[in-house]
């Protein structure tokens, strides 16, 4: 994977994307937690900087309003590497002067993992996530229009809320009856005085339990 450079200049970059998934950051404090919706994430195979690989490049929601991005679709664009990789899935953000140098051809397979083009951010929203197990995600997932590597920001001290730690966690916002799912173990956020909590099975439950197995 390319990766970034801590550089604020523009890295110019081409390929075809071979995944787009949303870009959603997540904030949790103990027991709470609250979702940002920033536009989404291109995994493109190409050059970057001059360098050959894969690498993540972050956009916003208008840019796909413009051109509907989906796999198999050929791009150049300009993107600036991201300050705090903390706080970002992807290696660049930034982006500007996007051009789609091809569409994508032929049939969409059917999943999963589910291509084509990825729905609106509030559509996401609407789905709710359920927690995606770290390998898994790896593995299956990371083509997949309903799968997100967010980046998470924990006040770990209500009253002292810049005591913060960092990670990533994987979500699903699929059909809950597809094959590949694996929830993992449930996941701890660390609090004050070395309290835990511990995000228990009936909140993605409780996030999702408006969907039927197959939507
Ligand atoms: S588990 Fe979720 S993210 Fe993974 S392939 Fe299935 S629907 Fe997509």
């Amino acid at each position: 994977m390319v990766g970034s450079r801590v550089s604020s200049e523009k890295v110019p970059w081409s390929g075809r994307i071979v995944a787009v998934q949303p870009r959603i950051r997540l904030m949790r404090s103990f027991d709470e937690r609250h979702h940002s919706y920033q536009g989404f994430v291109l995994r493109i195979d190409g050059t970057c900087g001059g360098q050959a690989g894969e690498f993540l490049i972050a956009v916003g929601e208008g840019a796909h309003e413009k051109h509907r991005f989906q796999a198999g679709m050929e791009l150049v664009g300009q993107s600036v590497p991201v300050e705090d990789p903390r706080k970002e899935a992807a290696a660049f953000y930034k982006t500007s002067g996007l051009k789609v140098v091809k569409k994508t051809e032929g049939e969409t397979p059917a999943g999963p993992p589910f291509l084509g083009v990825p729905p609106d951010l509030e559509t996401y929203r609407r789905r709710g996530h359920r927690r995606l197990d770290a390998r898994t995600y790896e593995a299956k997932c990371t083509t997949c229009i309903w799968g997100c590597r967010m980046p998470v920001e924990m006040i770990v001290d209500h009253w002292n809320p810049s005591r913060k730690q960092y990670r990533f966690e994987a979500f699903c916002y699929g059909p809950k009856s597809c094959a590949c799912y694996r929830a993992g173990a449930a996941r701890k956020v660390p609090g004050r005085k070395g309290m835990s909590h511990t995000e228990e099975d009936w909140v993605d439950e409780d996030a999702t339990s408006h969907r039927g197995p197959d939507d």
